[in-house]
């Protein structure tokens, strides 16, 4: 592989084009999600070498075949999974109205007022 393939194209000086900085971050995110859908993959095969898989892990009822076919690493049945995301929902919704406490930034002295 010649050395001009490895190096990024000068694209920073292409106002149409995309940023070599953007490029990175969307590597670096779908890499991420990569890995975590790896480690999901991993975890199932743990439950169905211990006999657990395509059980629900909140309810201990079995999760439906189409659900599994659908979502293959899944640990909750439907219902469990709506609960599970209600409840965060309204644990963000909470946290929003209440606000998180020393979250409010005050401009220090040492910063220029804008
Ligand atoms: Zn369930």
């Amino acid at each position: 592989m010649e050395a001009a393939a490895l190096s990024p194209p000068d694209d920073e000086h292409d106002p149409e084009g995309s940023t070599v900085g953007f490029e990175r971050a969307l590597v670096i995110d779908l890499l991420s999600q990569a890995e975590a859908d790896v480690a999901a993959l991993e975890a199932a095969l743990e439950r169905f070498d211990a006999g657990t898989y395509g059980r629900c892990e909140p309810c201990g009822r079995a999760i439906p075949t189409e659900r599994l076919a659908a979502n293959p690493t899944t640990r909750a049945c439907v219902g469990c999974a709506q609960a599970s995301a209600a409840a965060t929902s309204s644990l963000v919704r909470a946290t929003l109205k209440s606000g998180v406490p020393g979250s409010k930034r005050r401009p220090s002295a040492s910063e220029p007022a804008s």
